[in-house]
């Protein structure tokens, strides 16, 4: 069976680099086991999703490089989903309650201050006929809970081993809301039947919700008659926290993909790159290629603690992963480099931004900075005769050296000043050869070019 894995992320919000994680870590699985990639937006909840966020969403995804093989909306599956519901009501599965949102605050709220967990107490299961009318009479709308069956549930988690839970300590889940709309829970788990996942890697936020789900993967299951039907795997990654230990949050690096992609002069490799192997004990690789990262991607690999993110790694990394992309990769982001001025300015790239500035130090204008302008007359002077090439920076330094005594810095640092204006840059011997014989002498005698 082809091996299928998804992200389902709701149209509620931009997605930032906490989330797009489990994006990351679904994608590579599914490229390194040979699978299938689904993207499922969870947009059930007409009130707080947008098409906005959605189509950012999908920009995001795009720009990362995670392509999707499939994708599904669960806004376009509501038939299947009421289809679902009314077999779980005529097999009793899921039960009408009729408490109302103060009264299940109050009971939260009881159970707080006895230090318990929040199990709900199957007052309404079943409720009599008598009961039902006359909390229909008030004009309460039910709710719809899903009812487990006690005993316990376990399965072998990829990420936390076996894991197990008592149906007994666990609330039996809200499907329906009061207005007849669905909860994500039953509409995730029909899709992930539907669309055969195999593979359900998601935060480990979500552990206790899948206790609850594999009871409600079976009875739709049964309900559909599908015998040969395989529970799906799970991984419950452990949360990422921010860089100071604290939940995840905007101001301590849940920095929004879309700002990063919009400002932060990163390329999209060096967040996916970042983002595989955060939580691994394997460094972030500094790769060329997504389908690197791929190849060497192990879910095995993750530990069971969660990891703290730091986005100020992330610029160390991004200046590594643009001194290495091969000059094909970039020839249609800077149009008319040539292969040789990429090869001087690589070496000294942080972004792949930057590119411009030290492209403009062969391009001009540059201002240059002469301190000595008789050493520099000297130095046009001595410029070897003909075309500049890769020996050209050594014969004409070794000249100056001759005629005028400098040495080491003294020789070779009015030289870059005066041709590039900055004390720093790409290597004197390899940028020399692209900087037009014209500019470098108007530069040596002080002109802007
Ligand atoms: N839409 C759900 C969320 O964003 C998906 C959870 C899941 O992967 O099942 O939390």
């Amino acid at each position: 069976m082809t091996p299928r894995v998804r992200f389902a992320p709701s149209p509620t919000g931009w997605l930032h680099l906490g989330n797009i994680r489990t994006a990351v870590i679904n994608w590579m699985h599914a490229q390194q086991v040979g699978g299938e990639f689904l993207l499922r937006i969870d947009d059930t909840d007409p009130e707080s999703s947008t098409e906005e966020f959605r189509l950012g969403i999908e920009e995001d995804m795009t720009w990362l490089g995670l392509a999707w093989d499939s994708y599904a909306k669960q806004s376009e599956r509501f038939p299947e989903y009421d289809k679902a519901r009314d077999g779980l009501i005529a097999s009793g599965r899921l039960y009408p309650c009729y408490e109302t949102g103060p009264e299940l605050e109050l009971m939260r709220k009881t159970a707080q201050i006895q230090g318990k967990p929040f199990i709900y107490n199957r007052t309404a299961y079943p409720l009599s006929a008598d009961d039902e009318a006359k909390f229909k009479a008030e004009g309460r709308d039910a709710h719809w809970r899903f009812a487990l069956t006690p005993g316990e549930i376990k399965w072998d988690d990829l990420a936390r081993g076996e894991t197990s839970f008592m149906a007994e300590n666990l609330s039996d889940p809200v499907l329906i809301r009061g207005d007849g709309s669905y909860l994500y829970t039953l509409c995730s788990v029909l899709d992930d039947i539907d669309l055969g996942m195999t593979d359900i890697i998601r935060g480990e936020d979500h552990t206790s919700n899948t206790a609850a789900q594999i009871q409600l993967f079976q009875a739709l299951a049964d309900q559909a008659g599908l015998s040969d039907f395989q529970m799906p795997r799970f991984a419950h990654m452990p949360l990422v926290s921010g860089a100071d230990g604290a939940k995840l949050s905007k101001s301590n690096g849940a920095l929004s993909i879309r700002e990063l992609r919009e400002h932060g002069g990163l390329e999209p490799l060096t967040i996916v790159a970042f983002l595989s192997r955060l939580g691994t004990p394997d460094g972030p690789q500094p790769v060329s290629d997504i389908t690197e990262l791929a190849s060497s991607f192990k879910i095995e690999r993750f530990g069971r603690s969660g990891p703290r993110m730091d986005p100020e790694e992330l610029g160390p990394l991004n200046s590594k992963i643009v001194r290495q992309l091969p000059f094909e990769s970039v020839t249609d982001r800077f149009e008319g480099m040539t292969q040789a001025q990429w090869a001087a300015i690589q070496p000294n790239l942080e972004k792949l931004s930057d590119v411009t500035d030290w492209l403009a130090l062969i391009h001009g204008p540059v201002t240059p900075e002469i301190e000595d302008p008789s050493f520099a007359a000297k130095a046009a002077e001595l410029l070897p005769d003909g075309t500049l090439d890769g020996d050209s920076w050594k014969l004409w330094t070794d000249a100056v050296k001759d005629a005028t005594g400098a040495k080491g810095k003294s020789l070779f640092m009015p030289l870059r000043l005066a041709l590039t204006g900055q004390a720093r840059g790409p290597e004197m011997a390899v940028l020399l050869p692209l900087i037009d014989r014209t500019k470098i002498v108007a530069r040596l005698s002080g002109q802007a070019a």
